[in-house]
């Protein structure tokens, strides 16, 4: 192997330090920057929704660009990235003058703009976020006017944590809006963990890559906004017991409760999706 050429070398870029140091693209706080800089790893990421050779990607926020060139090194038929941070457009130009078939980029807030119009079905969406931002767009994704929703796949990365929180059973701590949220019409599962030591500059906490496939029609049938504010109304009070958490929904809850299967004693940790769903039906549209 010829001197300097690194093992983890993917394609004929840089290797990803260098591209930091000559776009000068020190990590901004500011921003959540925790970067990715081993190929391997995010090879290995790229895999996680399977063959790409027949799926357009959005990838949100590519920074230097080490999820891109694994996304496209692992065959995807087109990746278009969304980066709000200027300083990463001339390495991700870098990365088009490799792939100018495969691979564009725009410059923006993924928050604010839908780069839908480019893209042909079916689509994945990849991403490593800042967290609060993962978290903002993974509500959104998982709540379209219309289901199925216009992609197929999630992956995205997460602290551990909220990764926990997104697949958590009833009866655990974690179970509450977002498992049922990401359970009720999607199927959720934690596809790699990862130590701060993965990321340059490393962050405090423990991260988890969280894979998502649209499921072609609900898990069992609800009306979306019942079922979203019968589950907001049980977790915000999730010490109390239902009939007390829910009683502002409907003076006849215990019987609501009961005609859905649920104890009126019981509390939403307990509560399977389904009762949730049972529940939200009894409910119709007058909550
Ligand atoms: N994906 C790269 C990697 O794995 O090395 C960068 C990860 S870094 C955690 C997050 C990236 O998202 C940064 O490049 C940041 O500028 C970008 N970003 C932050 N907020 C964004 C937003 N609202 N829309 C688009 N990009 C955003």
């Amino acid at each position: 192997m010829p001197h300097g050429i690194s093992m983890t070398q993917i394609d004929s870029l840089p290797p990803l330090r260098d591209v930091i140091t000559s776009h000068d693209l020190k990590a901004r706080k500011a921003l959540g920057q925790n970067f990715l800089l081993d190929l391997n790893l995010t090879s290995r990421i790229a895999r996680i929704p399977g063959d790409l050779s027949q799926t357009d990607v959005i990838e949100v926020g590519p920074g230097p660009g080490g999820l891109t060139r694994g996304l496209l090194a692992e065959g995807a038929r087109h990746v278009l990235a969304i980066e709000k941070d200027s300083r990463c457009l001339p390495a991700l130009q870098q990365i088009a003058d490799i792939y100018p078939d495969r691979f564009t980029f725009v410059e923006g807030d993924a928050l604010k703009i839908d780069p839908l119009e480019h893209l042909t079905p079916p689509i994945a969406i990849c991403a490593n976020l800042p967290y609060n931002v993962g978290t903002e767009l993974l509500v959104r994704w998982l709540t379209p006017k219309e289901w199925p929703p216009f992609w197929s796949s999630l992956t995205l990365m997460f602290q551990k944590e909220v990764a926990e929180r997104i697949i958590a059973q009833p009866g655990s701590k974690a179970y509450g809006r977002l498992a049922i949220l990401a359970q009720w019409r999607a199927d959720p599962r934690i596809a790699l963990t990862l130590p701060p030591e993965a990321f340059s500059p490393p962050p405090k906490v423990h991260s988890a890559v969280v894979h998502l496939t649209a499921l072609p029609e609900p898990r069992f049938p609800a009306k979306a906004k019942v079922l979203e504010r019968v589950v907001a109304a049980a977790f915000n009070q999730r010490r109390k017991m239902l009939r007390s958490a829910l009683k502002t929904l409907s003076p006849d809850i215990e019987d609501r409760l009961l005609a859905a299967g649920i104890k009126p004693t019981e509390r939403a940790e307990q509560v399977p999706l389904e009762a949730f769903c049972a529940l939200a039906r009894q409910f119709e549209d007058d909550v």
